[in-house]
């Protein structure tokens, strides 16, 4: 089975970017944004609206996911989240970040996915994506580069770097394993989502646990040096 769906890590790697470029933003929220497209195929999978089909060759293929993989729900799905925090929950500071975010999600799937990704839900063709998918390992590489770039543009932690390596390497089967591993997935609609449901949260767990700096010995100092002035001014300000 070829996975024709990108994998999780670069789609949060961009939340962490993110977040770097726009501090107040949520990172959980950003998280959530950047894989707003996903959620929806994950929750329109179950319940039978897109659907993956598997070819003679047991080929998987994800075919038919024309509301939550179009560029107009790309495009259209980010102006609603600018438009939704921007006049509804008065957040203008982080409106404009994560209309960016839910956009980026078709962005880097046009890179990577098999040419399935249609203009507007209700024109078939033509069809877009520039498969990098079909070369597995090409595309690990590329999405492993994508991480460590935006891991360093944060200037995450060593932790957070080995994370992003870790669960990289944990999608490595699903884009390796051979011909005729989709067979189960043609008589089961429910695997796929679930699967990549678990790769989703996975990923988010771990770039969620690892995305603060670790605690150094030279806090204690700056904790104690605190301290120390709000007893200064306490005693000038009784
Ligand atoms: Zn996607």
């Amino acid at each position: 089975m070829e996975m024709l769906i990108m994998y999780a890590p670069a789609h949060t790697a961009i939340a962490l970017a993110a977040k770097r470029m726009n501090p107040s933003a949520s990172l959980i929220g950003l998280m959530v944004a950047a894989q707003g497209s996903e959620l929806l195929w994950v929750i329109f999978n179950y319940l039978g609206i897109e659907h993956s089909t598997v070819d003679a060759g047991g080929m998987l293929h994800l075919e038919y996911l024309p509301y939550s993989h179009s560029l107009l729900t790309g495009i259209v799905g980010g102006v609603l989240l600018w438009a939704l925090l921007r006049f509804v929950f008065e957040r203008k500071d982080v409106a404009t970040i994560f209309g960016w975010v839910f956009v980026s999600h078709i962005v880097l799937d046009v890179i990577q996915h098999e040419p399935n990704i249609q203009i507007a839900p209700w024109m078939p063709t033509p069809g877009i994506g520039l498969d990098l998918q079909s070369i597995p390992w090409l595309d690990f590489a590329i999405e492993l580069a994508f991480c460590i770039a935006c891991w360093a543009y944060y200037r995450g932690s060593l932790r957070l770097l080995t994370g992003f390596i870790a669960i990289n390497i944990i999608d490595l089967p699903l884009m390796f394993a051979g011909d005729g591993a989709a067979s189960p997935l043609a008589s089961n609609a429910i695997i796929l989502p679930t699967i990549v449901l678990v790769t989703i949260i996975a990923a988010w767990a771990v770039v969620y646990a690892f995305h603060k700096p670790r605690k150094r010995s030279v806090s204690a100092t700056e904790e104690g040096n605190l301290n120390y002035e709000r007893t200064d001014a306490h005693e000038h300000n009784p």
